[in-house]
């Protein structure tokens, strides 16, 4: 009773009704990065009563995050309490019912296998470009969906990557070389991006699993011009990762990650 209550109003979505609220609240995500993308999916998620998150990200809270890192709280920074720590217990506070799991990880190509095990989807909370490419081979290599969302200063770019359809590097064939382009650090991020790109990210995710949409988009949203674009993407059938097998980011073994 007190589901049917608390997801009344979702249900009552075309959309969703009560078989898309059973499906949703039996998926199992898992977060790369609780910074700004991470947490704010990661609350959504658990609002609209997924299942489970596992949380990762190798970070403490500091005051920096607090205008756009949906779950922390001033006490979070205070005490540096680690991300995934202070996320899975305001996400306990949100919805008892999600069950999460923690881990303080620095993620790289070494151990993102096992991040992936039982999971049915990604959300992409990195920060650093070329971490896409180490999930995006592996999530090709295993045929988990992820989804990816950017963000710089006030433009949110977002796109599925999901088995059969087109992979990132379809359409980013290759990691921008060092410093060409910009990093939040430089020109800074306007918390209500994150906001939209979020959205964005969450609500293809969940349509992903209820609707199985067959054409991939690339959405780039500018929030201080509004101008958004949407434009339909193909697979490349030279694509090292997705057409030819070869997932080189995997291989290496050594990208080192950073999540904000
Ligand atoms: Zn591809």
């Amino acid at each position: 009773m007190e589901n049917n209550d608390r997801y009344s109003r979702q249900m009552r979505l075309s959309q969703i009704g009560e078989a898309g609220q059973k499906k949703i609240e039996s998926l199992r995500i898992l977060v790369l990065g609780c910074g700004a993308l991470g947490s704010a999916g990661a609350e959504t998620l658990a609002r609209m009563g997924v299942g489970f998150l596992r949380l990762v990200d190798r970070d403490s809270v500091e005051f920096s995050n607090l205008p756009r890192q949906h779950l922390f709280k001033e006490a979070d920074a205070e005490f540096k309490f680690p991300k995934v720590i202070a996320a899975a217990k305001a996400l306990s506070e949100i919805n008892s019912r999600v069950k999460t799991e923690t881990h303080i990880l620095n993620v790289d190509a070494g151990n993102i296998e096992p991040l992936l095990e039982n999971i049915d989807a990604v959300i992409d909370g990195f920060d650093r470009v070329e971490m896409r490419y180490l999930l995006n081979d592996i999530c090709v290599k295993k045929n988990i969906p992820w989804f990816y969302a950017g963000i710089r200063a006030a433009r949110a770019a977002i796109m599925p990557v999901i088995p059969q359809g087109p992979c990132f590097r379809c359409v980013f064939p290759d990691v921008p070389a060092k410093n060409s382009l910009p990093t939040c650090e430089d020109i800074g991020v306007l918390g209500a991006a994150v906001a939209t790109a979020s959205a964005f990210q969450v609500t293809s995710l969940i349509r992903y699993f209820l609707e199985h949409p067959a054409k991939t988009f690339l959405i780039n949203a500018d929030l201080w011009t509004q101008d958004i674009s949407k434009i339909q993407v193909e697979k490349e059938k030279d694509c090292p990762c997705c057409g030819k097998h070869r997932f080189e980011f995997l291989d290496e073994k050594k990208t080192s990650g950073h999540v904000e």
